[in-house]
């Protein structure tokens, strides 16, 4: 871990580029038992229908399924609720403590584990929406409003009941609500997902440590290409080859951690520590 120290002694001593970025996906959570979308265990499955995540997760699936999607929904933030932050979340919180001029943290997960794992919300950028929030399926206004939080689907088989759909209803204009979340068939937009805003985190970062997620959707890969780009240096923390690995081949400041990401935060950790910074 040598040339980590010397990496984060130089970016201390940049007066501009010099952010801290964690960009954190599906992997980061699975040590909370939350299965990754793609997933076999991940797909969901009702009756005796499968649905790939493709074809699942989209606008048009919920269009013509809406009380499927709902109850998946449901179920799923039920399993986030149940489901705790786990050592990594943990770490990354007391990193943020030790530097938070230049911490971000940019996450594909919905789960919401970062904030209570103790992470400030203005330094997590949910770039794939999340489950605390819904808003209206029709767009009839911006807004955008908390979860009703007395509907609770148990089981995945567990149809919504007529008080429930009620619940879901458009304050605005009594249409269907949906889940404040980025489907397969949608596009990334700054108001929701915050993709200006993190390209430009991503320009100034000096070091980006991507832990525990694939690269397999368009926003995390151009993130890398960014701060590459602007001179800054990407760490990938996995422990297996992915797209990441390709885009990362042959870039000078490119390094790749084949250790967990609990280990690899522990480590980041005591660096910062034992230089005080
Ligand atoms: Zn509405």
């Amino acid at each position: 871990m040598e040339e980590l120290a010397t990496i984060l002694k130089e970016n201390f001593q940049k007066e501009k580029r010099n952010k801290i970025t964690f960009l954190t996906g599906a992997g980061l959570s699975a040590a909370s038992g939350i299965p990754t979308y793609r997933s076999t265990d991940g797909i969901w499955v009702k009756g005796t229908k499968f649905h790939k995540p493709e074809e699942f997760g989209t606008f048009s699936y919920f269009k013509g399924h809406q009380d499927e999607v709902w109850q998946f929904n449901l179920f799923r933030k039920g399993m986030f609720e149940k489901a705790a932050p786990n050592d990594s979340h943990k770490l990354l919180a007391k990193i943020e403590q030790k530097i938070p001029e230049e911490f971000s943290i940019i996450t594909q997960n919905i789960d919401g584990l970062h904030q209570r794992g103790g992470s400030s919300g203005n330094k997590v950028y949910e770039i794939h929406g999340n489950m605390r929030t819904v808003r209206c399926a029709l767009e009839c206004s911006k807004a955008v409003y908390l979860y009703p939080n007395d509907i609770k689907i148990d089981h995945i088989d567990q149809e919504l009941t007529d008080t429930d759909w009620k619940k879901l209803a458009c304050p605005k204009c009594g249409g269907l609500l949906r889940p404040n979340i980025l489907w397969f068939d949608e596009y990334y937009n700054e108001r929701l997902y915050k993709v200006d805003s993190t390209l430009r985190i991503a320009k100034n970062t000096g070091i980006l440590v991507v832990i525990g997620t694939s690269g397999s959707t368009s926003l995390p890969l151009s993130l890398i290409q960014q701060t590459l780009k602007y001179g800054g240096y990407v760490l990938d923390i996995n422990l297996e080859d992915n797209n990441i690995t390709k885009l990362l081949q042959d870039k000078k400041r490119a390094l790749t951690y084949r250790m967990t990401s609990d280990a690899f935060l522990n480590e980041f950790y005591s660096i910062l520590d034992e230089n005080k910074y």
